[in-house]
């Protein structure tokens, strides 16, 4: 089988990887939303994949891998790696998780991070009004993760929050050391969402980047009788391009708060001082950023290995995404807690696919289905509706 043909289009705001063959078989994966501006990205690495075997996976990733980089220049990468698995699942007739060594689960846990509501404003009494709407959720998630500190509006809204410069663009960039005024209203909202939450629905809270270690140390010990599922994010993450593991080991040592980071990181190469160091407790790479499926299955032993927890992210994923996320989390050790849900937007998202369950979710959980591939169709008909016009021939 040759591959013979790259596509990207942005569907909504995802962008979506075709690949074709020569054998009429065709593989997806998408981007990432709000990455529309690497669709030139995808197709720089057309010449370098045409001609190859999408079935042998590697070898094609070869060709690529080192082409890529932290997020978002990871994505083109992960994306078209994730379609070749779906290709190789549908040349096989086997679904994806038994060509990742098969599964060890027949439902795999989600946590929520994208089945979101307004907030109200930044108090403790608005986290827990949140946290109400959060916790009635229809898909009734066993852990849900809220953002506070830098990861939230409160640098705009709670006065005299940070020392540090309070930066315009909203885009999680803000760094410095917080007041003791500042640290105790993050620490109040932690406990106002506890009270809503009880022992009955973990709470994990996506928190930075941008922390001092000082401060880093002082809220994870504080929030030490609350047994918080993990603290993210708190030095670095998000769109940061280093790991920075001997900052995290000195904060991840000094407290029993479970410390989480990952969901920027690129290649299992940049997960090792995090692993080896033992600099954090839980890692949480995304396959649309780490470089695809199996390089997610393979970070995730290798920190099993070494006695760190899994909980991938992949809020962003889009509903391909979501396919991948529940074939590879199928297959990882013990050590695998939950995986982010991703939530597609806009809805018209979800009536173009066909091979999810319905509902996605229940009581937490996803059902790992059993078709080839990835498991999700494009119904064409519908998803052509939806093309700009400068993607009309993407399913031709
Ligand atoms: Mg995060």
């Amino acid at each position: 089988m040759k591959i013979t043909d790259i596509k990207c289009a942005v569907l909504g705001e995802n962008p979506i990887v075709r690949i074709t063959t020569d054998a009429g078989i065709d593989g997806y994966g998408e981007v990432e939303n709000s990455k529309s501006y690497l669709k030139p990205h995808v197709l720089f690495y057309k010449p370098y994949l045409l001609g190859a075997d999408p079935t042998n996976v590697e070898s094609v990733m070869l060709r690529i891998r080192r082409l890529g980089g932290f997020k978002p220049w990871g994505s083109a990468v992960s994306a078209i790696e994730m379609a070749l698995w779906d290709i190789a699942g549908k040349a096989a007739g086997v679904p994806v998780y038994k060509l990742l060594g098969g599964k060890v689960r027949d439902k795999v846990r989600v946590y929520n991070g994208g089945v979101r509501f307004p907030m109200q404003g930044s108090s403790p009494a608005d986290y827990a009004e949140n946290m109400v709407k959060m916790k009635a959720a229809p898909e009734k998630f066993t852990i849900i993760k809220q953002g506070v500190g830098f990861h939230s509006a409160m640098p705009y809204e709670v006065q005299n929050f940070t020392f540090g410069e309070v930066q315009p663009s909203r885009f999680h960039d803000n760094r410095g050391l917080l007041t003791e005024r500042g640290l105790n209203h993050v620490i109040a909202c932690v406990e106002a969402m506890k009270s809503v939450l009880g022992d009955e629905v973990g709470l994990a809270l996506d928190c930075g980047p941008g922390w001092m270690v000082p401060d880093a140390i002082r809220f994870a010990k504080a929030l030490e009788s609350m047994h918080i599922m993990w603290l993210e994010d708190l030095l670095t993450g998000d769109y940061t391009p280093h790991v920075s593991a001997d900052v995290y080991r000195e904060v991840t040592r000094s407290t029993s708060t479970p410390i989480h980071t990952g969901e920027q990181i690129y290649l299992r190469h940049n997960f090792k001082d995090l692993i080896e160091k033992h600099a954090v407790n839980i890692i949480g790479p995304d396959p649309a950023d780490i470089g695809g499926l199996a390089e997610l299955k393979w970070v995730a032993e290798y920190a099993d290995l070494h006695g760190i927890l899994i909980a991938p992210h992949g809020i962003f994923d889009g509903l391909i995404g979501l396919a991948g996320l529940v074939q590879v989390c199928a297959t990882l050790p013990a050590n695998f807690i939950a995986f982010e849900y991703p939530v597609a937007r806009p809805d018209w998202w979800y009536t173009l696919l066909e091979g999810l369950p319905n509902p996605i979710v229940v009581d937490g959980f996803i059902q790992v289905w059993d078709t080839p591939g990835l498991g999700v169709r494009f119904k064409e008909d519908v998803a052509k509706k939806y093309l700009a016009k400068e993607d009309e021939g993407f399913f031709d």
